[in-house]
Protein backbone atom coordinates (compact mmCIF):
# COMPACT_ATOMS: atom_id res chain seq x y z
CA UNK A 1 0.00 0.00 0.00
CA UNK A 2 1.32 3.52 -0.98
CA UNK A 3 0.07 6.10 1.11
CA UNK A 4 1.23 9.08 0.77
CA UNK A 5 -0.11 11.88 1.64
CA UNK A 6 -1.48 14.97 -1.37
CA UNK A 7 -4.15 17.63 -0.79
CA UNK A 8 -6.79 15.28 -0.89
CA UNK A 9 -8.39 12.59 2.01
CA UNK A 10 -8.76 9.01 1.23
CA UNK A 11 -10.04 6.41 3.23
CA UNK A 12 -8.92 2.81 5.00
CA UNK A 13 -11.09 -0.23 5.46
CA UNK A 14 -9.49 -2.91 7.96
CA UNK A 15 -11.72 -5.80 8.14
CA UNK A 16 -11.95 -9.41 9.27
CA UNK A 17 -13.44 -11.68 12.18
CA UNK A 18 -12.92 -11.61 15.40
CA UNK A 19 -8.79 -12.50 16.71
CA UNK A 20 -7.72 -11.30 13.21
CA UNK A 21 -5.49 -8.22 14.38
CA UNK A 22 -7.82 -5.36 13.36
CA UNK A 23 -7.09 -3.60 16.26
CA UNK A 24 -3.62 -4.21 16.10
CA UNK A 25 -3.35 -2.88 12.56
CA UNK A 26 -5.37 -0.15 13.32
CA UNK A 27 -3.59 0.80 16.18
CA UNK A 28 -0.04 0.51 14.17
CA UNK A 29 -1.04 2.69 11.28
CA UNK A 30 -2.75 5.39 14.01
CA UNK A 31 0.99 5.26 16.12
CA UNK A 32 3.04 5.92 13.06
CA UNK A 33 0.54 9.33 12.46
CA UNK A 34 1.60 10.39 16.12
CA UNK A 35 5.18 9.77 15.65
CA UNK A 36 4.90 12.00 11.95
CA UNK A 37 3.29 14.49 14.20
CA UNK A 38 -0.36 14.06 12.28
CA UNK A 39 -3.19 15.69 14.45
CA UNK A 40 -5.29 12.78 15.23
CA UNK A 41 -8.50 11.88 16.83
CA UNK A 42 -9.55 8.26 17.72
CA UNK A 43 -13.07 7.05 18.00
CA UNK A 44 -15.06 4.21 19.37
CA UNK A 45 -18.85 3.17 19.71
CA UNK A 46 -20.08 2.94 23.07
CA UNK A 47 -21.14 -0.59 22.78
CA UNK A 48 -17.66 -2.23 22.79
CA UNK A 49 -16.96 -1.89 26.48
CA UNK A 50 -14.77 -4.87 26.70
CA UNK A 51 -11.36 -4.26 28.59
CA UNK A 52 -11.29 -0.56 28.77
CA UNK A 53 -13.90 2.20 28.69
CA UNK A 54 -11.68 5.27 26.89
CA UNK A 55 -9.26 2.91 24.99
CA UNK A 56 -9.06 0.97 22.20
CA UNK A 57 -7.49 -2.14 23.37
CA UNK A 58 -6.57 -5.12 20.85
CA UNK A 59 -6.89 -9.05 22.44
CA UNK A 60 -3.51 -9.01 22.42
CA UNK A 61 -3.05 -5.70 24.78
CA UNK A 62 -2.23 -3.10 22.45
CA UNK A 63 -3.88 0.19 24.11
CA UNK A 64 -4.74 3.94 22.76
CA UNK A 65 -7.10 6.33 24.22
CA UNK A 66 -10.01 6.96 22.08
CA UNK A 67 -13.37 9.30 22.78
CA UNK A 68 -16.24 6.79 23.48
CA UNK A 69 -19.62 7.87 21.20
CA UNK A 70 -23.01 6.95 20.36
CA UNK A 71 -23.44 7.64 16.96
CA UNK A 72 -21.90 9.08 13.98
CA UNK A 73 -23.71 11.99 14.51
CA UNK A 74 -21.37 12.44 17.36
CA UNK A 75 -18.02 11.73 15.70
CA UNK A 76 -19.47 13.88 13.15
CA UNK A 77 -19.40 16.84 15.77
CA UNK A 78 -16.38 15.99 17.44
CA UNK A 79 -14.05 16.26 14.42
CA UNK A 80 -11.52 19.24 14.90
CA UNK A 81 -10.73 21.32 11.51
CA UNK A 82 -7.36 20.83 12.41
CA UNK A 83 -7.35 17.08 12.38
CA UNK A 84 -5.51 15.33 9.97
CA UNK A 85 -6.73 11.49 10.89
CA UNK A 86 -9.24 9.64 12.10
CA UNK A 87 -9.90 6.58 13.63
CA UNK A 88 -12.51 4.05 14.23
CA UNK A 89 -12.65 1.04 15.58
CA UNK A 90 -15.63 -1.92 15.66
CA UNK A 91 -17.30 0.62 12.74
CA UNK A 92 -19.84 -2.51 12.29
CA UNK A 93 -21.63 -1.05 15.43
CA UNK A 94 -22.19 2.28 13.57
CA UNK A 95 -25.52 3.47 12.34
CA UNK A 96 -25.88 3.58 8.22
CA UNK A 97 -24.92 7.60 8.68
CA UNK A 98 -21.46 6.33 9.22
CA UNK A 99 -20.83 6.04 5.65
CA UNK A 100 -21.81 9.37 4.57
CA UNK A 101 -19.81 10.41 7.58
CA UNK A 102 -16.48 8.82 6.92
CA UNK A 103 -16.86 10.00 2.76
CA UNK A 104 -17.63 13.96 3.82
CA UNK A 105 -14.66 13.97 6.28
CA UNK A 106 -12.22 11.85 3.29
CA UNK A 107 -13.56 14.40 0.31
CA UNK A 108 -15.12 17.38 1.90
CA UNK A 109 -12.12 17.87 4.77
CA UNK A 110 -9.35 16.73 2.57
CA UNK A 111 -8.62 13.91 6.15
CA UNK A 112 -6.97 10.33 6.13
CA UNK A 113 -10.37 8.24 7.82
CA UNK A 114 -9.01 4.54 9.17
CA UNK A 115 -11.28 2.61 10.22
CA UNK A 116 -11.85 -1.24 11.54
CA UNK A 117 -14.78 -3.56 12.08
CA UNK A 118 -16.01 -7.17 11.33
CA UNK A 119 -16.90 -7.33 7.88
CA UNK A 120 -19.20 -10.51 8.59
CA UNK A 121 -21.40 -11.05 12.23
CA UNK A 122 -21.72 -14.03 13.82
CA UNK A 123 -23.65 -16.04 11.29
CA UNK A 124 -21.71 -15.02 8.39
CA UNK A 125 -24.21 -12.37 7.30
CA UNK A 126 -22.55 -8.77 6.22
CA UNK A 127 -22.45 -6.53 9.08
CA UNK A 128 -24.54 -3.64 9.12
CA UNK A 129 -22.72 -0.66 7.06
CA UNK A 130 -19.21 -2.53 6.50
CA UNK A 131 -20.14 -3.35 2.66
CA UNK A 132 -20.79 0.51 1.81
CA UNK A 133 -17.70 1.29 4.00
CA UNK A 134 -15.53 -1.44 1.61
CA UNK A 135 -16.92 -0.11 -1.78
CA UNK A 136 -16.14 3.52 -0.97
CA UNK A 137 -12.64 2.73 0.36
CA UNK A 138 -9.36 3.65 -1.63
CA UNK A 139 -7.52 1.16 0.36
CA UNK A 140 -9.11 -2.54 2.33
CA UNK A 141 -7.15 -4.92 4.33
CA UNK A 142 -8.57 -8.32 5.20
CA UNK A 143 -7.08 -9.31 8.07
CA UNK A 144 -7.74 -13.35 8.85
CA UNK A 145 -6.69 -14.78 12.04
CA UNK A 146 -5.96 -18.96 12.88
CA UNK A 147 -8.91 -21.88 13.33
CA UNK A 148 -9.10 -23.01 16.66
CA UNK A 149 -10.54 -26.15 15.08
CA UNK A 150 -7.98 -27.13 11.75
CA UNK A 151 -5.30 -24.26 12.09
CA UNK A 152 -6.72 -22.87 8.29
CA UNK A 153 -6.99 -19.05 7.71
CA UNK A 154 -10.12 -17.83 9.12
CA UNK A 155 -12.51 -15.23 8.22
CA UNK A 156 -15.60 -16.22 10.27
CA UNK A 157 -16.77 -15.37 14.27
CA UNK A 158 -18.19 -18.67 15.90
CA UNK A 159 -20.47 -17.49 18.69
CA UNK A 160 -19.82 -20.15 21.44
CA UNK A 161 -23.28 -18.91 23.62
CA UNK A 162 -26.48 -18.38 22.96
CA UNK A 163 -28.76 -15.74 22.42
CA UNK A 164 -27.92 -12.18 22.11
CA UNK A 165 -28.88 -10.98 18.98
CA UNK A 166 -26.59 -9.92 15.93
CA UNK A 167 -24.78 -7.85 18.84
CA UNK A 168 -22.78 -10.09 22.02
CA UNK A 169 -19.81 -8.19 23.32
CA UNK A 170 -17.44 -10.53 24.14
CA UNK A 171 -13.96 -12.00 23.85
CA UNK A 172 -12.72 -15.49 24.04
CA UNK A 173 -15.52 -16.63 26.37
CA UNK A 174 -18.01 -15.82 23.62
CA UNK A 175 -16.56 -16.71 20.59
CA UNK A 176 -13.36 -18.28 18.52
CA UNK A 177 -12.48 -17.54 15.15
CA UNK A 178 -13.04 -20.45 12.34
CA UNK A 179 -12.47 -20.89 8.72
CA UNK A 180 -15.65 -21.55 6.82
CA UNK A 181 -15.40 -25.16 7.02
CA UNK A 182 -15.41 -25.30 10.71
CA UNK A 183 -18.10 -22.12 10.97
CA UNK A 184 -20.91 -23.16 11.95
CA UNK A 185 -23.69 -20.30 11.54
CA UNK A 186 -26.99 -20.93 13.81
CA UNK A 187 -25.53 -24.08 15.66
CA UNK A 188 -26.60 -24.91 19.58
CA UNK A 189 -24.33 -23.95 21.49
CA UNK A 190 -23.93 -27.41 23.20
CA UNK A 191 -24.00 -28.65 19.76
CA UNK A 192 -20.70 -26.49 18.95
CA UNK A 193 -18.76 -27.32 21.96
CA UNK A 194 -18.47 -31.09 20.85
CA UNK A 195 -17.33 -29.74 17.59
CA UNK A 196 -20.24 -31.75 15.52
P1 LIG B 1 -9.43 -8.03 16.27
O1 LIG B 1 -9.46 -6.54 16.48
O2 LIG B 1 -9.44 -8.42 14.80
O3 LIG B 1 -10.48 -8.76 17.05
P2 LIG B 1 -7.03 -7.90 17.83
O4 LIG B 1 -6.11 -6.96 17.11
O5 LIG B 1 -7.76 -7.37 19.02
O6 LIG B 1 -8.04 -8.58 16.79
O7 LIG B 1 -6.22 -9.16 18.36
C1 LIG B 1 -5.38 -9.93 17.54
C2 LIG B 1 -4.63 -10.89 18.47
O8 LIG B 1 -5.53 -11.88 18.94
C3 LIG B 1 -3.52 -11.70 17.84
O9 LIG B 1 -2.32 -10.97 17.72
C4 LIG B 1 -3.38 -12.84 18.83
O10 LIG B 1 -2.57 -12.43 19.93
C5 LIG B 1 -4.78 -13.01 19.39
N1 LIG B 1 -5.51 -14.21 18.94
C6 LIG B 1 -6.44 -14.85 19.70
N2 LIG B 1 -6.99 -15.88 19.02
C7 LIG B 1 -6.42 -15.90 17.79
C8 LIG B 1 -6.59 -16.75 16.63
N3 LIG B 1 -7.44 -17.76 16.61
N4 LIG B 1 -5.84 -16.47 15.54
C9 LIG B 1 -4.96 -15.44 15.56
N5 LIG B 1 -4.75 -14.63 16.62
C10 LIG B 1 -5.47 -14.84 17.74
MG1 LIG C 1 -10.77 -5.31 17.48
ZN1 LIG D 1 -11.20 -24.77 10.28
Amino acid sequence: MHVVRGEGGWIEVICGPMFSGKTEELLRRLRRTVIARQPLQVFKPKIDNRYAETKIVSHSAVAMEAVVVSSAEEIARAVRPETRVVGIDEVQFFDPSIVELVERLASKQNMRVVVAGLDLDYQGEPFGPMPSLLSIAEYVTKTLAICIQCGAPAGRSQRLVGGGGQVLVGATESYEARCRSCHVPRAEPTTMRLGV
